[in-house]
C-alpha cells in the first residue's frame, strides 16, 4: 500500500496553499483535487479583493496559478475523490474513488464548501437542463433569456450582476424584505435596471417541459401565488461543508463545519488538520483559506517532526 507522510483532501485555495508550505518543508505532500478542481473560486468570475492584484484576477486564473506553483515546488497532485477514511489509528486510512487505498502519517482537511439546494423535487428534475448552482459555469446558455436567482446575500448579488450582464432578464427571489447582501452589492443589483427583486417570496415549483425550466411558480408571504417565465434558475442560497466523509471521527458543529483547536488547523484526531471552508462558517474568503491552509501546513509540519 502506498503511504504518505502529508495527504490533502481538496484542490481550492486552502488545499493548494497547504500543498505549497508542505512541499517546501519537504513533507512532499499528495494532494487529491475532489470533484471540483480549483474549488469554488473556478465558478466566479474577478477576484477584486485578493491582495496581489491590483485590478484583480479571474477566479480560474488564480486557482491555475496556485495549482502552478504548488506544483512547481514539488506538490504530488492528483485527480480524485476522497470517499472513505478510517482515523481511528496511524497512520491514517484514506480510500480514493478509483478504489486505491493510501496510509497517512498526517491529514490536511480543505475538502471546501458544496452550493445547497431547496429540496424541490422538480429542482433535481430540471438540474442541468436549467437548473444551475453556478451563474458563471451556466449563465452563457441563457444569453438574451430571462433567468432567476434564488437567495439575498452576497453570492446571489454577485450571480445576478453577473447574469444581468448576459441575459435580458434576471429576476431575485428573496424570501424576506432585505438583503443579507453587503452594502455595495445590495446597491448594485438594486441600480441595474434589469434586475428585478421579488421580495418576500419563495419557490414553490419549477415549471418545464422536456427541453427544460420555463418558468418558477412563486408564493408571496401575503398568499398569492404567481408564475414567471424564466430558462434558467440559479440557486445562490448559501453552502454546506464538504466534511461527512469524516465525520465519523472528526468533531463538526451543528452544521457540519468541523471544529478545530483555538487558532490551529488541529481537529480533535491528532494529525489531522482542517483548512478552508470546511472549517468556516464565517469568512469564507480565499484569501482566509489561503491562510488557513497555510496554517495547516506549518501544524502537519511541526506535528511529524515532533
Ligand atoms: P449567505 O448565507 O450569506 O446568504 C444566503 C442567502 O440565501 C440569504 O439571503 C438567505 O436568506 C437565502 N436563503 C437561504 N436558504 C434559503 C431558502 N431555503 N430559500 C430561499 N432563500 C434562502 O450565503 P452566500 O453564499 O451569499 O455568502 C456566504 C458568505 O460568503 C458570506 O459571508 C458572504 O458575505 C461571502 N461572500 C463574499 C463575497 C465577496 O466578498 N466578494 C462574494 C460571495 C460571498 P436569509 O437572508 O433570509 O437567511
Amino acid at each position: 500500500m502506498e503511504k504518505v507522510r502529508c495527504l490533502i483532501a481538496g484542490g481550492g485555495p486552502a488545499g493548494y496553499t497547504a500543498a505549497i508550505y508542505a512541499s517546501r518543508a519537504n513533507l512532499s505532500p499528495v494532494l487529491y483535487e475532489g470533484i471540483q478542481p480549483g474549488g469554488q473560486l473556478t465558478t466566479t468570475t474577478d477576484i477584486e479583493n485578493y491582495p496581489g492584484f491590483e485590478n484583480g484576477i479571474a477566479g480560474q486564473a488564480l486557482m491555475d496559478s496556485m495549482r502552478a506553483q504548488a506544483a512547481r515546488l514539488g506538490a504530488d497532485l492528483r485527480r480524485g475523490i476522497i470517499t472513505g477514511a478510517d482515523l481511528s489509528s496511524r497512520p491514517f486510512r484514506i480510500t480514493v474513488d478509483n478504489g486505491d487505498e493510501i496510509e497517512a502519517d498526517s491529514l490536511i482537511i480543505a475538502t471546501g464548501a458544496t452550493a445547497k439546494y431547496l429540496g424541490l423535487e422538480s429542482e433535481t428534475r430540471f438540474r442541468g437542463m436549467g437548473v444551475s448552482a453556478c451563474a458563471t459555469c451556466d449563465g452563457f446558455f441563457y444569453r438574451n433569456r430571462q433567468v432567476a436567482v434564488v437567495g439575498g446575500g452576497d453570492t446571489a448579488c454577485e450571480e445576478a450582476s453577473y447574469l444581468a450582464n448576459i441575459c435580458s432578464k434576471v429576476y431575485m427571489i428573496v424570501r424576506r424584505d432585505v438583503l443579507r447582501a453587503s452594502p455595495a452589492m445590495q446597491e448594485k443589483v438594486k441600480s441595474t435596471p434589469n434586475i428585478e427583486i421579488l421580495w418576500n417570496c419563495n419557490t414553490r415549483e419549477i415549471l418545464g417541459d422536456l427541453s427544460g425550466v420555463t418558468g418558477a411558480r412563486i408564493l408571496r408571504k401575503d398568499g398569492e401565488v404567481f408564475d414567471i417565465a424564466i430558462d434558467g434558475f440559479f440557486l445562490a442560497i448559501g453552502h454546506h461543508p464538504n466534511s461527512e466523509v469524516f465525520s465519523r471521527w472528526i468533531d463538526t458543529d451543528e452544521n457540519g463545519y468541523i471544529v478545530t483547536d483555538g487558532k490551529t488547523s488541529r481537529t480533535n484526531v491528532d494529525g489531522v488538520f482542517a483548512a478552508g471552508d470546511v472549517q468556516d462558517p464565517l469568512y469564507r474568503q480565499a484569501i482566509t483559506a489561503a491562510a488557513s491552509g497555510c496554517r495547516a501546513a506549518l501544524d502537519a509540519e511541526k506535528y511529524l517532526n515532533s
